[in-house]
């Protein structure tokens, strides 16, 4: 009887152990650290994240410092509450001002959590990896651009960098344009289309080159812009061309709106939405040229709008909007051919909005053009086409008050005047004769004479 009793005894103090042992508050799993990438550079001032994670306990404690050449700058240091079981800090770095120098540099997380295993002490992480410190931008050589740009227009620059650049572009007020690189043995040779749209509301261009750190070096880029006529127009709007046009390319709940405010929603918001989703989609360009000499206008059209025109919307004698046209309008017989004006890749077929159905061809190195209000397209996604091949044809889907075809041109995915692209010498001039050297892949060349 004593014997079992003491046996009994010994079993359950056993398994006390064991329960407490395998119980929640003393289990054995360190926190979860996650870091920055291996070999991430960062500059002067760099956010970074670091996530932590710990089930079942929690986190307790976060120690953060940095390291380099045997010194030590703690960067942060906390103590969580209870149930703290996954946690994001976000580090604003500033190691040029804790006195960092450039090269690799450690950056190590302690952790603890709120487990009672190791005499109540808890599970640790220790957590480094390694980055790199830069504060000095690429290097950057202009070696040539357009000179003279017509209002609305574009043009192309050429320059030269440190192989540590990373991206680069021209930037016009707060439009990009992305430039397209070549590597060569000791620098990279950068092309870039870049233009003035009407919404770009600035004159002004500078190349900017980033290196992985993200450090900046820009470069103001000397560019006449050359006044061009604005067309004025004014459209009568008519409440049949209200129900007809505007209230099919409103979503049903919009239905019901009084005239104008569905026509000021479609002509001015939904014009906004649509003109976003093609530069978001243009934007996709592939780097490798492929268009072949200057572009091709559609046969026998009649221009019927330019780019850049200025339109105001009146209704019943009343000035109700206003919008600026970003193409080339072409008219010609209804359902006419359309052709694609250059060399290239279909990048997008579908409906957008007061473009109706529309075909996007990638000409690469950040050209794209687009062909809007068709009835219906010959060619898919990933299609390559030949310069003149019909891609579609002609029709009055989306906002139009009749048969034509939208055309334009964009540059990153912003329009520019379609007019130059279809001008042979302007296209040698202004353009090709900039870009020459990155065409016949001469890197490290000397700066030439600008355009
Ligand atoms: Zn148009």
């Amino acid at each position: 009887m004593k014997k079992t009793l003491s046996a009994l005894i010994i079993v359950v103090l056993v398994a006390g152990v064991i329960a407490v042992f395998f119980a929640p508050p003393f289990e054995r799993k360190p926190p979860k650290v996650q870091l920055p990438t291996p070999g991430s550079y960062i500059n002067a001032k760099t956010s970074i994240e670091v996530v932590l994670k710990d089930k079942p306990t929690g986190l307790r404690e976060v120690v953060i410092t940095l390291h380099q050449k045997g010194k030590s700058w703690a960067l942060y240091s906390r103590i969580f509450p209870m149930g703290s079981y996954s946690i994001r800090i976000p580090l604003k770095l500033e190691p040029q001002k804790l006195g960092l120098k450039e090269g690799p540099a450690t950056l190590e997380v302690v952790a603890r959590d709120r487990s009672l295993w190791n005499l109540g002490r808890g599970n640790l992480r220790r957590a480094t990896v390694q980055v790199m410190v830069d504060y000095t931008p690429p290097s950057v050589e202009l070696l040539g651009n357009t000179r003279y740009v017509y209002m609305n227009g574009a043009g192309a620059a050429l320059f030269q960098t440190s192989p540590d650049a990373k991206k680069a572009g021209v930037q016009v007020g707060k439009l990009f344009f992305k430039a397209y690189p070549r590597k060569g043995k000791d620098k990279v040779l950068w092309a870039v289309l870049f233009g003035f749209p009407p919404y770009a509301r600035s004159q002004r261009a500078q190349v900017v080159v980033w290196d992985e750190a993200g450090n900046p070096r820009t470069i103001p880029l000397s560019i006449h812009i050359l006044a061009r006529k604005v067309v004025k127009e004014t459209l009568n709007i008519s409440d049949s061309f209200i129900q007809n046009k505007i209230i099919p390319l409103l979503p049903t709940q919009d239905n019901n709106l009084p005239l104008v405010a569905a026509f000021k929603k479609v002509n001015e918001d939904l014009r906004q939405q649509n003109e976003t989703a093609i530069t978001q989609l243009a934007t996709r360009s592939s780097a490798s040229p492929m268009w072949q000499g200057a572009f091709i206008q559609m046969k026998n059209s009649k221009v019927t709008a330019t780019f850049g025109d200025r339109r105001t919307y009146i209704y019943k004698g009343n000035v109700i909007s206003h919008a600026t046209h970003l193409g080339y309008d072409l008219a010609s017989v209804a359902h006419a051919p359309v052709p694609a004006a250059n060399e290239g890749r279909v990048l997008y077929t579908g409906f957008i909005g007061i473009y109706g159905n529309v075909v996007i061809l990638d000409h690469g190195l950040g050209i794209t053009s687009l062909y809007a209000h068709l009835s219906r397209y010959l060619v898919k996604k990933g299609d390559l086409v030949k310069k003149g091949q019909i891609i579609g044809y002609t029709d009055s889907t989306g906002l139009t008050g009749g048969d034509h075809l939208h055309f334009s041109v964009l540059l990153s995915g912003h329009p520019v005047n379609p007019m130059e692209w279809w001008d042979k010498k302007w296209l040698r001039e202004r353009i090709m004769a900039v870009l020459k050297p990155y065409f016949q892949g001469e890197i490290g060349v000397q700066a030439h004479g600008d355009r």
